[in-house]
């Protein structure tokens, strides 16, 4: 039932823009999924892509313009110094890095390589979508299991499912789109060292960098350890990149090797170039930007407190909020009021993705917000 804001007519023309962004394929399908409605973005509060305010660092931003009188030639010889760079950075060899066209490019690649008639993508619902459709969209199999009682990944269930079919790619994000929440370091050791055969497990740390807990832990030990393990990483979220479209995997080269030929292109000149420089300044610009978000995000959950809100706890740079209705209302109406916020994911139905943005962009949210919910 659609109510105040999501006229009728909103949503036909909603899901027209969503069936032609299909027709499109992937990355336009998401951006479509932003749902904002024909309206123009720059006159919206954009809290709905997980998006970072901050941009990227001024050192990619120098990157960028000292290279572009280069960009007439190719450069593979520029695309393996990133991978040797991100190869060196986290104790690996360059032929267990693969680069691409953001995390996306890496996810698609493993859904090609390891995914087929006989072998299901098992995932978590709600988690991200992304594998979901690809391996959907090719008629392979995917199973979607429900998540543990503090939103973790079921990992247990994801082993048997993977034992029943004798193979299957196991995706985990962690922490998770949309819950925020993580798989504890335990399950995720317990998930590496336990792959039945043909099975990879896909582990997605987009959001990685956006908590300090103690039960978060990257699984790129695995990889070294030469386990059937693909860890993501992004230049999107904590660098501010979204738009230069730089993400990358870990894996052991024998699973590279077979994602590789799933690739479509190279990256451009001036991604490399800004991811470079970004990465090289990681030791101190990460902490940086995590702290900033961790004051604004502590800042919001006290707010939602002290309106007696519920929410999950977060470890990202978003936070699912609960609205205790149809949240697709809420969207509308927070849409009408120019904050465009995240969209559903059944089948949480009373739960609102909002994403952490500037302090100014969390003001008008809470401004919005507080009139939608009545508090
Ligand atoms: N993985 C997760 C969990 C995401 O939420 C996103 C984007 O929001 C991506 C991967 C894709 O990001 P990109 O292709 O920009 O690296």
């Amino acid at each position: 039932m659609f109510t105040n804001g999501l006229t009728r007519r909103a949503l036909a023309r909603d899901l027209g823009a969503f069936a032609a962004a299909f027709a499109l394929g992937g990355e336009a399908l998401y951006a479509q999924r932003r749902g904002v409605r024909g309206r123009n973005p720059n006159d919206l509060v954009l809290l709905n892509a997980n998006e970072n305010p901050e941009g990227p660092p001024q050192v990619s931003i120098d990157a960028m313009s000292r290279i572009l009188a280069r960009t007439g030639r190719y450069h593979d010889e520029d695309m393996e110094q990133l991978s040797a760079d991100l190869a060196r950075g986290e104790g690996l060899q360059p032929e267990q890095v693969l680069v691409g066209c953001g995390s996306s490019e890496i996810l698609h690649c493993a859904v090609d390589a390891f995914v087929s008639p006989g072998r299901p993508l098992i995932t978590s619902s709600p988690s991200y979508e992304l594998p979901v459709d690809m391996a959907s969209a090719q008629g392979h199999p995917v199973v979607k299991l429900a998540m543990t009682q503090d939103y973790g990944a079921d990992v247990r269930k994801m082993v048997e499912a993977a034992d029943r079919a004798k193979g299957g790619l196991i995706y985990v994000v962690n922490p998770n789109n949309p819950t925020a929440s993580i798989t504890p370091k335990a399950d995720i050791a317990w998930l590496c060292s336990n792959l039945p055969v043909n099975t990879v497990a896909l582990v997605d740390e987009a959001y990685i960098h956006f908590s300090k807990s103690p039960q978060l832990a990257s699984a790129i030990p695995f990889v070294k350890q030469n386990k059937n393990v693909l860890v993501t990483r992004t230049f999107s979220k904590i660098y501010g990149m979204a738009g230069l479209r730089v993400g990358h995997g870990f894996a052991p080269a024998e699973l590279i090797n077979k994602m590789a030929v799933f690739r479509n292109n190279t990256i451009s000149l001036t991604g490399v170039f800004a991811a470079k420089a970004a990465y090289a300044a990681s030791a101190s610009l990460v902490p940086e930007r995590l702290a900033k978000y961790e004051r604004i995000r502590a800042d919001l959950l006290q707010w939602l407190d002290g309106h007696r809100i519920g929410f999950i706890p977060p470890h990202a740079n978003f936070v699912m909020i609960d609205v205790k209705r149809n949240v697709r209302g809420v969207i509308g109406e927070m849409l009408d009021r120019g904050v465009a916020v995240g969209r559903p994911f059944p089948p949480l139905d009373n739960m609102l993705r909002v994403t952490i943005g500037s302090d100014a962009d969390m003001a008008a949210f809470k401004r919005e917000f507080a009139k939608v919910m009545k508090v």
